[in-house]
């Protein structure tokens, strides 16, 4: 499966946000968007920095950020909005709701893993059970009721205890039901649009109206 091996901050330079995509150091001092100020925009000009953007340029943003959010590529994230787009309702909510339920976003949103790409790997490299059976396609939708939970094999991982301890620090999606001891969780119902705090500064209106153009 294609990922990007990149550098990561160059992504949180780029929306001039903190997207939260290497774990414990997005939280410590060295995270370099603690100075915004001092971060230039990746490959710019200070000239072209102080251009005022297109509309164009405001859509691909939003479009941009939410795919690194998700740590996808372009091809996924674009069958995941055409998926969004044939579902009943709005296409914006159903696109944050599809993309809430991929296997990798609810095993970091279970605290398994610190981040995205780490939680990616997990499912990957065949350490995640959902509903007792191994599934190792981090884009696996999560039904209402599944439970995931780390392999029977791999709950000796290290990393992963470390990173249950987040369960005790800052809890969990309301959404979601974990047990850190038994490296277990549930996915109890699809979150709705204002329950995804971390999108907050996200406007999924400007994907779908770039995707429409
Ligand atoms: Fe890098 Fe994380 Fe800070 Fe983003 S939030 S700049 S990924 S350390």
């Amino acid at each position: 499966m294609a990922r990007y091996t990149g550098p990561k901050c160059r992504y949180c330079r780029a929306e001039r946000a903190k997207l939260f995509l290497k774990g414990a150091r997005c939280m410590s001092a060295k995270c370099p968007m603690n100075n915004p100020a001092e971060c230039g925009l990746p490959g710019k000009s200070p000239k072209a920095r102080a251009k005022k953007p297109t509309d164009y340029a405001l859509m691909l943003r939003a479009k941009q950020k939410l795919k690194r959010i998700y740590c996808m590529l372009e091809k996924q994230f674009k069958l995941t909005f055409e998926d969004a787009s044939r579902m009943p309702g709005k296409t914006g909510d159903n696109l944050i709701s599809l993309l809430e339920r991929r296997l990798d976003n609810v095993v970091f949103r279970m605290h398994f893993a610190c981040s995205r790409s780490q939680a990616s790997q997990l499912v990957g490299h065949g350490h995640v059970f959902v509903n007792g059976k191994r599934v190792d396609v981090p884009s696996y939708r999560v039904k209402p009721g599944d439970t995931v939970e780390i392999a029977p094999n791999s709950k000796n991982m290290l990393v992963v205890k470390e990173n249950l301890a987040e369960v005790g620090k800052s809890g969990v999606m309301p959404w979601l039901t974990v047990d850190p001891d038994n490296m277990k969780g549930q996915f109890v119902a699809v979150p709705k649009r204002e329950e995804v705090k971390e999108l907050e500064g996200v406007n999924e209106q400007l994907v779908v109206e770039l995707y429409s153009r």
